[in-house]
């Protein structure tokens, strides 16, 4: 191949989201330009005790600033924007949209618990906020919208998805067309008339694509999902059967969702009360963007409650997912101010239960029962559907496309395999298909695709303020911490000679009377440690606290089967 091929590769990098859950973010290099691809976050696995978000690793656009072209973003949810505050600390490039999604993402940034530094370019529409992203330049585009970035030219494919304003991306590059599917379906009814642009999927088939990477969720469930029309009709039937007041949770970000609850309240004459944060704010973005449409009569207010017959009222709240202090939890748990479960109460959990949060969302379900309330969720009714196109419609996109190549994205190993095998059904040759896992890069040159080099990826803890500063030491002592508890020891010597001590304090090992006789066997341990420290010349503080340490920890390992964290105090006095 020649140097001006080369120099006109198309780099494809996936910097999260492929072999994992969320982090969904990608790049795109050519001719030294960079393309990115969404910036989502993770939410914390229980293993990452007292982690509040996981972002992706932006090592490799480090120094890269001013070859960054655009951020494009493909929709709303937080695994696709939910880490673009902490890109921009350090990047500044143009952020691109459909109106909905720079909606969200303003209201995301305007509440970030970071603020942009306020360096970098920004000459642009300022979104006006006040918290250091005030520079950070929007550029709102809609379906069939067509814009150059660099040597990249986008045009934006309208699809139907959990949310408003969802796109998939066709970009045209010097090596040829790639289509990025975004997360879709292929809802036929859909509640909004936002209806995935098959004809545009099929006339770039016909034009010819090179390699195409798409949405991996929901790759083992067969056939089609169930449409929103569908929920529509299941949620009337429960309307139709409630005698007293219906609490509604869903995703605050689910307008479509929101706007069926609010056209079948009015048709049973019922008020809709919002309590919640995100609840509220979603729909006044709705609202304010016009994709909402709703009549202020239709509104209740909270305080007017007790003056409203219950078989006119649904309460429409945060909670889906049993998050500690939102709307729904406090109700179940009594602790709501102006809500409590009466009997003749329906409750209506419209969403999907994410993994992870079945336990809290379960006990919350039981409490409700207990207090003479129905549930209904997703287990036992068609409530809820997904967001992402089962196998059937995959395989439409597949047969629409026809790529050259294939690379499956936004999934688990497990699902990136199963997409990698229904490509090969529909006709991609199997050498062709590119199963990546985040941080593998591959290069497109000359109609061929092969592999490029690891680049730097993975997971970025944010605690607090601190964000990559909890690592994954940090981590393993939380878990031990949590799982088996720390022993202090504490002891005064001169010149390694004890003078006092050791003390033991213990929390969350052991109920210390009950093993006061392990706790004299661990002071032994301790005398005989320092004693051996001792008699080897050079006593020194740092090599006594590790011995004590390892000699204690494996105690307890031998007696009780716990490795409490050991935390020696040494003093010399
Ligand atoms: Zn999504
Ligand atoms: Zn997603």
């Amino acid at each position: 191949m020649t140097a001006m091929n080369e120099h006109q590769a198309v780099k494809i990098i996936p910097l999260g989201g492929l072999g994992e859950i969320g982090l969904n973010m990608l790049a795109l290099e050519c001719e030294g330009k960079i393309l990115l691809i969404d910036c989502g976050l993770m939410f914390p696995e229980d293993f990452m005790l007292g982690v509040d978000i996981v972002i992706p690793d932006f090592t490799y656009l480090a120094g890269r600033s001013n070859d960054i072209v655009a951020l494009l973003l493909t929709h709303a949810h937080e695994d696709h924007i939910g880490a673009v505050p902490y890109l921009l600390r350090h990047h500044k490039p143009v952020v691109v949209g459909s109106k909905i999604t720079l909606a969200f993402l303003e209201y995301e940034l305007a509440h970030s618990r970071v603020s942009g530094n306020g360096n970098g370019g920004g000459n642009g529409h300022a979104n006006g906020n006040g918290n250091g992203f005030a520079d950070v330049r929007m550029e709102t585009v809609a379906a069939g919208d067509k814009r150059d970035y660099g040597p990249f030219t986008v045009e934006f494919i309208q699809v139907s998805h959990s949310i408003h304003g969802g796109f998939a991306l066709a970009i045209r590059t010097p090596q040829g067309l790639i289509i990025h599917s975004g997360d879709f379906k292929l809802d036929f009814t859909p509640f909004d008339g936002e209806m995935t642009d098959m004809n545009r999927f099929a006339q770039f088939g016909d034009q010819g694509v090179l390699c195409m990477l798409s949405d991996s969720t929901n790759v083992e469930r067969e056939g089609y999902t169930i449409s929103e029309r569908d929920i529509a009709l299941e949620l009337e039937n429960i309307f139709h059967d409630c005698p007293g007041r219906i609490i509604v949770t869903l995703f605050a970000s689910n307008l479509q969702r929101i706007q069926q609850i609010f056209d079948i309240s009015s048709r049973f004459s019922r008020k809709i009360v919002l309590n919640g944060r995100s609840v509220v704010e979603s729909i006044r973005i709705g609202r304010q963007l016009g994709v909402l449409k709703i009549d202020d009569d239709l509104l209740g207010d909270l305080n007017d409650l007790e003056k409203l017959d219950p078989s006119r009222i649904v309460i429409l709240c945060t909670g889906s997912q049993g998050e500690p202090m939102s709307v729904l939890t406090r109700i179940a748990e009594n602790n709501h101010k102006h809500i409590e479960i009466e009997a003749g109460d329906t409750v209506i959990l419209s969403s999907k239960i994410i993994p992870g949060n079945e336990r809290a969302v379960t006990n919350i379900i039981n409490e409700l029962y207990r207090k003479g309330a129905d549930v209904v969720y997703e287990t036992i009714s068609k409530i809820h559907t997904s967001g992402h196109a089962y196998q059937e419609e995959l395989k439409v996109l597949l047969r629409l496309c026809k790529p050259k190549h294939f690379i499956p994205i936004h999934g688990e190993y497990r699902q990136l395999v199963q997409h990698a095998k229904l490509a090969k059904k529909m006709g991609v040759a199997s050498k062709n298909i590119h199963v990546l896992e985040s941080g593998d890069s591959i290069i497109a040159v000359d109609g061929a695709l092969r592999a490029g080099d690891r680049v730097p990826s993975g997971r970025v803890y944010v605690d607090g303020h601190g964000i990559g500063d909890v690592g994954n030491i940090v981590l393993t002592d939380r878990r031990l911490l949590s799982e088996d508890g720390t022993i202090t020891c504490a002891l005064a010597h001169r010149d390694g000679m004890i003078v006092s001590g050791p003390h033991f304090k213990s929390k969350g090992v052991v109920y210390e009377p009950e093993y006061a006789e392990l706790i004299d066997e661990a002071k032994n341990l301790v005398l005989e440690t320092m004693q051996t420290l001792r008699t080897d010349n050079a006593f020194s503080e740092e090599d006594a606290k590790q011995e004590i340490a390892r000699a204690v920890r494996r105690l307890f390992a031998k007696r009780i089967g716990r490795r409490p964290i050991v935390i020696p105090v040494i003093m010399e006095v």
